[in-house]
């Protein structure tokens, strides 16, 4: 029976580590503070959970927010210009966001409480080499930018040096869910993107804005804003970019009780996306396989980066169970299996944070006019793999289009 050791016990951590529970296999995470005390801190993300993600929730026996009632079913789709577009796209299978200080804590409960180990304390990349001498196999999990010298940027895949959003992310009340209750993602054309979601927090159910903001548009004032200075100049400054930008959410604000759900309930910031080598070599010859944000760093313009962590521990704690080894064969084969959906949600990613390429504009306008193209495009936001293989060139999107041209029209000929 081997025995793993996990750095960081974020969603790829505690997923790998429960995985490796559920198969009675000896795993500690080491992380560097008591995870219950996500609960009372500051917001660190708003996270959207796909359907093949709730799927492994729901084989971990932590699936303990039904999409029933915390889920949404479909995408509201807006963007901006002199001839605005909206359309909507329907999940055969639902999507949900529950505020990750709720679900950490509860995830890292049900971890101790199946016979996983927790160890506490800040480990530094010596630290870090040192666990090859208790573990069979060390897998990090332990964020963006920790540990980056062990898994070096892989530039031929992280075409950004810098980030190309500026981010503003809250939890808000007095907005009315769009129906059906969905997911908005909204466009403004060179200022941004607004992702609109439906979010379980301590507060119930509320709203969550996160504007990614085009570095130099309208918009950018929103990701330097003190809340804590003004808050009333932070409400008003948001309305009134909301009104500019985003007309479809705005409609649905009551002003009289629009506001933060709480201070600590904001986030700004930024994110430079990248990929990184998938293992390294530690110096007694164990090896040290990179999963989550310590592997890819994705902008959270389309709500992959915790899903792929996910789609990683699955694929590692799969791999741990099957395999008699953990050496470098083994952790190319972790590489290779999980390459598709990772590398594409990073490549899919990068190309909507750049500026539009004809046939992703051709794209969304063939969305915007059939609804079976906006519904494909929609379930697809659960594989970025299948998503990828339609967008990454416009020959691809172009025979994409075609195949849904011919079904159209052989459902016209049969009704
Ligand atoms: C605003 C925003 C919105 C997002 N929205 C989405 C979304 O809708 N959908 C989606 O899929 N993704 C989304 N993401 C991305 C998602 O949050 C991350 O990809 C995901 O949480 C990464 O999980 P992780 O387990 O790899 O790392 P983390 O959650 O960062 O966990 C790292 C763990 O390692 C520990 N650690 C770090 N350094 C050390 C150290 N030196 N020693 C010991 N322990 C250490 C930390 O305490 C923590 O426990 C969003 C991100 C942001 C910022």
């Amino acid at each position: 029976m081997p025995n793993i050791g996990i750095v960081g016990a974020g969603v790829a951590g505690l997923h790998l580590g429960l995985f490796l529970r559920k198969h009675d296999i000896p795993v500690t995470i080491h992380t560097e503070r008591v995870v219950a005390e996500l609960a009372d801190g500051p917001l660190p993300n708003a996270v959207v959970h796909h359907a093949p993600t709730l799927d492994r929730e729901r084989r971990l026996d932590v699936g303990f927010w039904p999409v029933e009632e915390y889920g949404y079913s479909c995408h509201h789709y807006y963007v901006g210009g002199p001839q605005p577009m909206f359309f909507s796209g329907d999940l055969d299978r639902w999507s949900s966001a529950v505020d990750y200080r709720l679900y950490l804590p509860r995830l890292a409960e049900a971890f101790e409480n199946r016979g996983g180990r927790v160890e506490l304390g800040v480990l530094g990349a010596e630290d870090v080499d040192r666990l090859g001498a208790r573990y069979d196999l060390v897998v990090v999990a332990a964020g963006r930018g920790a540990f980056a010298s062990l898994f070096p940027r892989r530039d031929e895949l992280s075409p950004y040096r810098a980030p190309q959003r500026r981010l503003c992310v809250g939890l808000y009340h007095g907005i009315t869910p769009a129906t059906p209750n969905g997911l908005a993602f909204n466009i403004s054309p060179q200022h941004g993107e607004l992702v609109e979601m439906p979010i379980y927090s301590r507060h119930g159910h509320v709203t969550g804005l996160l504007f990614e903001n085009v570095p130099g548009g309208d918009l950018e004032v929103l990701s330097d804003l003190s809340y804590r200075d003004d808050p009333t100049a932070f409400h008003r400054t948001v309305l009134d970019r909301l009104a500019r930008h985003y007309p479809r959410t705005f409609e649905r604000v009551d002003p009289a009780r629009f506001g933060l759900t709480d201070p600590r309930d904001l986030l700004q910031g930024t994110v430079t996306p990248a990929v990184r080598q998938d293992y390294a070599r530690l110096s007694d010859g164990t090896f040290a396989l990179a999963v989550g944000d310590a592997h890819a760093v994705l902008d959270p313009l389309l709500g992959q980066g915790a899903n792929i962590a996910s789609h990683s521990a699955w694929v590692a704690g799969e791999a741990i169970v099957e395999d008699v080894g953990f050496d470098e064969l083994f952790c190319r084969r972790v590489a290779a299996r999980r390459s598709d959906v990772v590398l594409g949600a990073a490549h899919w990613t990068n190309l909507m944070l750049a500026p539009p390429e004809e046939h992703l504009l051709g794209f969304i306008a063939a969305m915007a006019e059939h609804k079976a193209v906006a519904d494909a495009f929609t379930n697809n936001v659960g594989h970025p793999d299948r998503q990828w293989r339609i967008l990454a060139t416009p020959d691809r999107t172009r025979a994409f289009l075609a195949h849904h041209d011919r079904l159209r029209a052989a459902t016209a000929v049969t009704a």
